[in-house]
């Protein structure tokens, strides 16, 4: 049947992108669309103020997209990970452990980048890829799914049809309502403030995650920012004490870090706008329905701990592009991508939600169990390894090359 684009692609977050990508390099005609403007800048109105650790099988995905080039000189390695546990205001240390990539036989775990610069530079680059439409400022308003095809109305009022929509449209799906995709949505109560923060000390390229009731308190290395040390953090805490520190001047708030971080930087100061965003874990009750696929947090929403959200995300579209048939949206493609992501989301889900309501509680036997939790991750050396192996994606093995050709054989 004669249609105007071979996917619709709803949402140009660093996923959709990737997406678009993947799949116009297999030869489809892909169209994405975002009501957002395009972030150019950090200070933009609504840029996406997060980094993104991207471990090592999102680097894979990246290389063998032919991504990778672009991305590489923005991307600051992380060489360990070391994890502090603490308790009580101003927090004390109760003890800490240094995770190392040369366990796995590797010399890092991942590359932390800005999201609003991977942004950047991947809309640029799809700008100017053959068989891709990229359009800022109008999105997905509605669609009528068919056998055959889907008929999509955008914002902006006008329709085009397509055999296969792909939502990419995050947390608040507009392609999931329009499916009649029911979600799984639990609430903790919580929020992380992520910014960017310069510190006195040098972080070595090691990410540190320092743990005390309310959440995970993340630094994740960046770039010097002028001549100093600087750092992505991601701070949990309970929503009223979130609200009080985004209230803080900056001068206060780098006071209050310094404490929560048990000075591990040195004196910290915020040198970037704060974001809050609410902490959930969240998954669509199916991944797919009739031409519709869901990926990255329109499919699953996880709270901001051990890097997980956006590399469970790229696994979803490398999936993606290994499933789909020649007309993409046919149901045995969908039904192959839906039984290689399922299990997966929802066992991330699971341990990435016990962690985090391990980590917020404030009960003593629960922060005694957290305690204990990590010392035996740590110093059980088949545990330890086997933890880290799950973190960085079921699909890593030792020494992986990095850019495999992708695999087609799915792809009748
Ligand atoms: C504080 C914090 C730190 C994090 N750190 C990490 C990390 O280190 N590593 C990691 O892997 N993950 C991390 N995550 C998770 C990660 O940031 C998210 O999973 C990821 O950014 C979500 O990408 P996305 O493309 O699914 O959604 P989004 O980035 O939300 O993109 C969705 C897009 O859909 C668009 N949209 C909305 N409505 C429509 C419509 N009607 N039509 C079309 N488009 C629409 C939006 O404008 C938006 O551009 C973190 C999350 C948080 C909250």
């Amino acid at each position: 049947m004669e249609h105007d684009t071979d996917i619709l692609i709803s949402g140009a977050g660093i996923a959709g992108l990737v997406a678009a990508a993947g799949l116009a390099g297999l030869g489809h005609r892909v169209t994405i669309v975002d009501p957002a403007p395009p972030a150019t800048s950090a200070e933009t109105q609504g840029s996406d103020l997060r980094s993104t650790a991207y471990l090592q099988p999102a680097r894979a995905l990246f290389e063998r997209l032919g991504l990778w080039s672009l991305l590489a000189e923005a991307a600051t390695p992380l060489a360990a990970l070391q994890v502090i546990d603490t308790s009580g205001w101003p927090p004390v240390e109760r003890d800490r452990r240094l995770f190392t990539p040369d366990d796995l036989g590797e010399t890092v775990f991942g590359w932390n980048l800005l999201n609003w610069h991977t942004h950047g530079l991947l809309s640029r680059h799809l700008a100017a890829m053959p068989g891709v439409t990229l359009r800022h400022q109008v999105g997905f308003a509605d669609m009528l799914q068919r056998d055959d095809i889907v008929r999509v109305r955008l914002t902006d009022g006008k329709r085009l049809t397509a055999r296969l929509v792909v939502g990419a449209d995050g947390r608040s799906s507009p392609v999931a309502r329009a499916a009649g995709i029911a979600m799984n949505t639990r609430r903790y109560g919580q929020k992380a403030m992520a910014f960017v923060a310069r510190h006195t000390l040098p972080h070595g390229d090691v990410s540190t995650e320092i743990y005390n009731s309310g959440g995970a308190f993340t630094t994740v290395p960046l770039p010097d920012h002028n001549g100093a040390p600087a750092s992505a953090i991601v701070w949990m805490n309970d929503g009223p004490r979130a609200q009080d520190l985004m209230a803080l001047d900056d001068a206060a708030l780098g006071n209050e870090m310094t404490l929560r971080a048990c000075a591990v930087l040195g004196d910290m100061r915020p040198i970037s706008p704060r974001r809050l965003w609410p902490v959930i874990t969240q998954t669509a009750e199916a991944l797919t329905a009739r031409r519709v696929a869901l990926i990255a947090e329109a499919a699953h929403v996880l709270p901001p701990i051990g890097a997980q959200g956006l590399n469970t995300s790229l696994q979803d579209v490398a999936a993606l592009l290994d499933s789909l048939s020649h007309d993409p949206g046919a149901p045995d493609g969908l039904n192959r991508y839906a039984n290689a992501r399922t299990r997966d989301v929802a066992a991330r889900a699971a341990v990435i939600d016990l962690f985090n309501r391990v980590c917020q509680s404030d009960t003593p036997a629960v922060q005694a169990l957290r305690l204990a939790g990590l010392r035996k991750v740590y110093d059980i050396a088949p545990l330890r390894r086997g933890v880290m192996r799950a973190g960085l994606g079921k699909r890593h093995a030792p020494n992986q090359a990095p850019n495999q050709a992708p695999n087609q054989a799915a792809n009748t």
